[in-house]
């Protein structure tokens, strides 16, 4: 008999609760941050289960123009545009159609809320991800997350708002996808998660080379067409040191038992070992279009006309170890894990400024790392901190790192 039963850590939120998305209703999902990369092939999703999900809530900061035209072929009942510059365009562009219009960051919490909404999709980028996030657990709305700094900055909380409000996160993020599809039908304890990452651009670059990378070089990622900011993650492997935190709290693991583990050919997705020795993955063509309908299927997998594994194509799958001496972000990351409290908050808010201040050639390649770690040394550390806390530490951090911040010579 297949067990579907679940591990059932205090620290993990209802990741795996049963019998969502089976009802014959359409599944009204609220994208937030739907003109971005995952955003899209979400709406692609819904698009070609049409017969299943309704996109209700559709959201952007700036491109305010294709939110309109999402609007436009999607009909949801409600646009935001957070940056609220936008707003007059935005409701001229929708005037002839039955769609509210709001903007403002308070309006992204608002709309989550509403009784029709079945599932959020947190598809924004960054900190500013994390109040809506809570605003739809509070209202008891199953999570689809890719907003991965969601969990960096407060995943204790987020995990506690999960229990309190018997609300399940479904991950997005391609590692976590995998780890969650290996933990299916398992009730015994991980021994270890191996998550797998390609290594970025810059995987074989020596030090001296990584000293004058420029962001179009970091732009270019070998098997991945995602956003900017975690496209310049990936290059500086912050991003894996995110899901190392990402996995601690959604999977109740502790990151000695996380195992980075750099596959530049991305088509291990992430594995977990267990006390016999076994190891699940799961595997497939890179492609988050996988992971995006499943988090709004499940425990149904669709049908889709995505690309195959060939496995007679596939002649090399490689594993190395990762080097924390050249992406000393990835090392950062565990740091911050291992004092707790704030610290990944403060890794997050200076990695967004640093990673800004990269691509507009504010600092260099090497630097970033030297800035997160400096501003983790100077800004206020609290060890069991609230919402209002991270609010202000996000602040404090932004302003320590951007004062080491300088246009740079070498860009
Ligand atoms: P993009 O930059 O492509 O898109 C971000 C989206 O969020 C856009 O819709 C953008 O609007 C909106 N947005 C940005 N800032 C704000 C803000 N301050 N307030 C409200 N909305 C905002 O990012 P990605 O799609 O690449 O990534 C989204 C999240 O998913 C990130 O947390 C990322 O780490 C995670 N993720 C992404 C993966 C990928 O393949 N892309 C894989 C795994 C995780 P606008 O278009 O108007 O700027
Ligand atoms: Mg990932």
């Amino acid at each position: 008999m297949i067990n579907n039963s679940q591990q059932s850590k205090d620290t993990t939120p209802l990741l795996h609760r049963e019998g969502q998305g089976g009802g014959s209703a359409l599944k009204q999902i609220a994208i937030l941050g739907s003109t971005g990369s995952i955003g899209t092939q979400a709406l692609q999703v819904i698009a070609a289960h049409a017969d299943r999900f309704e996109a209700r809530i559709l959201t952007a900061n700036n491109r305010w123009q294709l939110l309109a035209e999402q609007a436009r072929q999607f009909l949801p009942a409600a646009v935001v545009i957070a940056n609220e510059a936008h707003y007059e365009a935005l409701r001229d562009a929708l005037s002839d159609l039955p769609i509210a219009v709001y903007a403002g960051a308070d309006a992204l919490c608002q709309v989550v809320e509403s009784d029709e909404v079945d599932m959020v999709l947190t598809a924004m980028v960054g900190f500013a991800g994390l109040p809506p996030t809570i605003a739809a657990i509070r209202a008891g709305k199953p999570i689809a997350l890719a907003n991965k700094e969601t969990m960096v900055v407060a995943g204790e909380l987020i995990n506690r708002l999960c229990r309190e409000h018997q609300v399940p996160i479904l991950p997005v993020d391609s590692e976590h996808s995998a780890i969650f599809q290996s933990l299916i039908g398992e009730v015994s304890p991980i021994e270890k998660i191996i998550l797998t990452a390609s290594g970025g651009p810059f995987r074989t670059f020596t030090k001296e080379q990584l000293q004058t990378v420029t962001p179009q070089m970091a732009l270019r990622h070998p098997n991945w067409d995602m956003g900017a900011k975690i496209t310049i993650d990936s290059a500086t492997m912050m991003n894996k040191g995110f899901e190392v935190i990402e996995a601690k709290w959604l999977f109740g693991v502790e990151p000695d038992k996380i195992q980075v583990v750099v596959h530049p050919q991305s088509v291990v997705h992430s594995a977990v070992q267990f006390a016999d020795g076994a190891v699940k993955a799961q595997l497939g063509v890179p492609d988050m279009r996988v992971p995006i309908q499943l988090a709004f299927s499940f425990p149904e997998r669709l049908q889709s006309d995505f690309d195959r594994l060939d496995w007679f194509t596939m002649h090399d799958l490689t594993f190395e170890r990762p080097d924390t001496d050249r992406f000393r972000c990835l090392a950062l990351a565990y740091e911050s894990l291992h004092q707790g409290g704030n610290m990944p908050c403060i890794v997050n808010a200076a990695n967004e400024v640093v990673n800004r201040a990269f691509l507009v050639g504010n600092c260099a390649f090497l630097e970033m790392a030297d800035i997160i770690e400096k501003t983790m040394q100077r800004a206020t550390f609290i060890q069991q901190p609230t919402y209002e806390d991270y609010l202000a530490t996000d602040k404090e951090a932004r302003r320590i790192a951007a004062e080491q911040t300088h246009p740079s010579p070498s860009l």
